[in-house]
């Protein structure tokens, strides 16, 4: 039951905020590394992590620290200017991901869009299709983003109906289907890119076959298609290693980041690529008011040295095997667990119940009541992902509420 206080909250927010999320009925008011707490300081594990943009743990003190220096120097300077922290930042990014630049932006749709209109730009420039001709090959259950490009090629109904006239240019093939991605490719010279994660985050966290990454890049060398990752929700450590793409030692030729590049603080994405891809875009060609500011840059590279430092991958790994492993004990003990999947700190329990029936939701409940944070994804999906910075006596903390809560069920 809400108490009266979380209900004004909650009536207030509904009144007033565009109700486009159905928020489980929780008020947080602060946070601190894995945990968060309500308004009446009720403690819960956060296995969200903001869908994986606060990997380094809430008001994570390094970055806190970096953020507060900063914002008392300067904050927004726009790129009409150059400012004293945004070079040494992308150096400091491009050095960690092997990249020659950088294009700094805001939101991780924003970011997207961007990578499509490089891809895009590169296809006519350098691979010269036709003009007006270029596709991009995405997949099946993807997510992207919100913007009215990025809704174009969604495969849920709902979130692009009456947004139209869409994007046109791209084609939608099946996930983890290496064949379909060869007939595509086939079919259509005028292919430029192939967008896709390396695990579908927001899909219900889907992972692919071993190998599915390394032969799509493969078969993108071939036709001369640029490989985009969308590592805005898999990378920075979350599936423990610093890109999901390294667990095949692919290379992407294109790599989109965001969500824990603001180490949860400041909205910052980026979109990283060699200076033979970057290249094509020139002065006037995109911009960001935003993009590049020097407390998003001061916020970026503190967020990833945290990450590099503390080893997050490593962890990320340990604690999501035990995690795992304890999962699998309770699938023996608990016959609506069906299965258990992900890697590193990203992972799912699919429930064995049909994606529109309400046990999911009632399981979220019963969670929260016993604290632990965790949402439903495409239905019967329950995604854990704490911020990687969790230990061992605190995961295992964690399994028992979950245990049970679904005891409770
Ligand atoms: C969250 C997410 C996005 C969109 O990021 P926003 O910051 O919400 O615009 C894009 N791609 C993937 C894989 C994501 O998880």
């Amino acid at each position: 039951m809400l108490s009266s206080k979380e209900n004004s909250y909650i009536k207030k927010e509904e009144k007033f905020c565009s109700n486009t999320y159905h928020p489980l009925p929780v008020v947080l008011s602060r946070g601190k590394g894995v945990f968060v707490w309500d308004v009446h300081g009720k403690k819960y594990f956060d296995f969200l992590s903001s869908y994986s943009a606060v990997n380094q743990g809430h008001c994570n003190r390094k970055i806190l620290n970096a953020f507060l220096k900063q914002s008392k120097k300067l904050t927004l300077t726009s790129r009409a200017f150059y400012n004293s922290e945004l070079g040494d930042s992308l150096e400091y990014i491009t050095s960690v991901f092997g990249y020659d630049k950088m294009l700094p932006m805001n939101s991780g749709a924003e970011a997207v869009e961007a990578a499509l209109k490089i891809c895009r730009k590169w296809g006519y420039e350098v691979k010269k299709v036709a003009k007006n001709k270029a596709k991009i090959i995405v997949c099946n259950g993807n997510f992207h983003g919100r913007t009215t490009t990025v809704i174009s090629f969604s495969s849920s109904k709902e979130s692009k109906e009456n947004f139209g006239p869409l994007t046109v240019g791209f084609e939608i093939i099946e996930y983890n289907n290496i064949q379909k991605l060869n007939e595509a490719f086939k079919a259509d010279k005028n292919i430029v890119g192939f967008l896709v994660e390396p695990i579908q985050g927001e899909g219900g966290v889907v992972v692919p076959d071993e190998g599915y990454l390394m032969k799509s890049k493969k078969l993108c060398e071939k036709y001369n298609v640029l490989f985009i990752a969308d590592e805005i929700q898999t990378g920075i450590c979350r599936t423990g290693k610093l890109l999901a793409c390294h667990h095949e030692e692919v290379r992407p030729d294109i790599v989109i980041l965001g969500k824990a590049l603001s180490g949860g603080f400041y909205p910052v994405s980026g979109v990283l690529a060699d200076s033979k891809i970057m290249g094509v875009l020139k002065v006037g060609q995109h911009g960001s008011t935003f993009g590049g500011n020097p407390l998003g840059a001061v916020v970026a590279k503190e967020s990833i040295k945290f990450a590099l430092n503390k080893n997050l991958s490593n962890n990320a790994t340990t604690m999501g095997n035990l995690f795992r492993d304890n999962l699998e004990k309770l699938r023996s003990k608990h016959k609506l667990i069906k299965k258990i999947r992900g890697k590193g700190l990203l992972n799912a329990i699919v429930l064995d119940c049909s994606e529109t029936s309400k046990i999911p939701w009632e399981l979220s409940l019963k969670m929260r009541n016993n604290g632990v944070l965790a949402k439903p994804t495409q239905g019967n999906k329950i995604r854990f992902a704490p911020p990687l910075i969790i230990n061992k006596k605190q995961i295992l903390k964690a399994i028992k509420l979950i245990d049970t809560s679904f005891s409770e069920l």
